[in-house]
């Protein structure tokens, strides 16, 4: 097991059809996506502030920010499931990779971002779009869901986490944050401090640029582990502090891509 010195994510992706084990919690976890959407809530500006309120009725980001993973099992929102995730593979940039013509994480983040500046969309529109939106720049954050597409994002790569069966793609979800186990206020109270200057520079760049930084991650996390590992206290110790980057860097990128929207 190679040491990660990076950070990671949550997230969540592929719904329990593709996870190995019925204990398997889908999702990037709970907790990971609203310790972004907290997160991103010291950083908005007040009108960000104001116009959010007024478009989710008063509820928070850490709220709302499970939204796209809660409407997965509703078939209505089919449409929606190719958005949580992006494959390419590693030699590949987003700009020049074949395209998910279902969408994917990076075009689904743009399509969210224009219906809620668009003067034509409805309250209900942008509301919905907002929520989504919230969650999927989490899951941007997540390495594993910028993964290959043989082994859907991990999905598919078998490792136990202390006794359990799992895959390594749930280690990143949520194993390693239950673990930890810190609520999503702990976690977002005790962020590393940065500077003004570190913010600014996290906030530069594109969603697509954010994407190709995820996937060197990912590349990373791929080699953190073999097929059938146990992987326990060491992994824990070498991986979480990229796990809690991770989610600082969402929810300070979160706020900002807000902030430019509602400005
Ligand atoms: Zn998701």
């Amino acid at each position: 097991m190679k040491t990660l010195k990076l950070v990671v994510v949550i997230g969540l992706f592929l719904a329990t059809s593709f996870v190995g084990n019925s204990n398997n919690n889908p999702f990037w976890g709970a907790t990971g996506h609203r310790t972004i959407g907290k997160i991103a809530e010291d950083y908005l500006s007040g009108k960000s502030k104001r116009k959010i309120a007024e478009l989710l009725d008063g509820q928070s980001l850490a709220l709302v920010s499970t939204f796209g993973d809660d409407i997965k099992s509703d078939k209505r929102y089919n449409d929606f499931y190719t958005w949580h995730y992006v494959n390419m593979p590693f030699d590949v940039k987003y700009e020049d990779s074949e395209k998910n013509e279902k969408g994917d994480l990076v075009s689904g983040i743009e399509k969210c971002k224009a219906v809620i500046v668009d003067k034509n969309a409805s309250k209900e529109d942008k509301a919905f779009y907002l929520k989504m939106l919230v969650h999927l720049i989490g899951d941007l954050h997540q390495p594993m869901h910028v993964g290959r597409y043989e082994d859907k994002g991990g999905n598919d790569i078998q490792v136990r986490w202390f006794n359990d069966g799992t895959n390594l793609h749930s280690v990143w979800d949520s194993k390693m944050i239950e673990s930890f186990n810190m609520t999503f206020t702990e976690l977002a109270d005790n962020t590393d401090k940065i500077s003004k200057e570190q913010v600014a520079y996290l906030q530069k760049g594109t969603i697509a640029d954010w994407a190709n930084e995820t996937q060197q991650l990912a590349i990373k996390v791929y080699g953190s582990a073999e097929v059938g590992e146990k992987l326990s206290y060491n992994y824990m110790y070498e991986n979480f502090g990229l796990v809690r980057s991770q989610l600082q860097i969402g929810g300070i990128r979160l706020a900002y891509v807000l902030n430019t929207l509602f400005s």
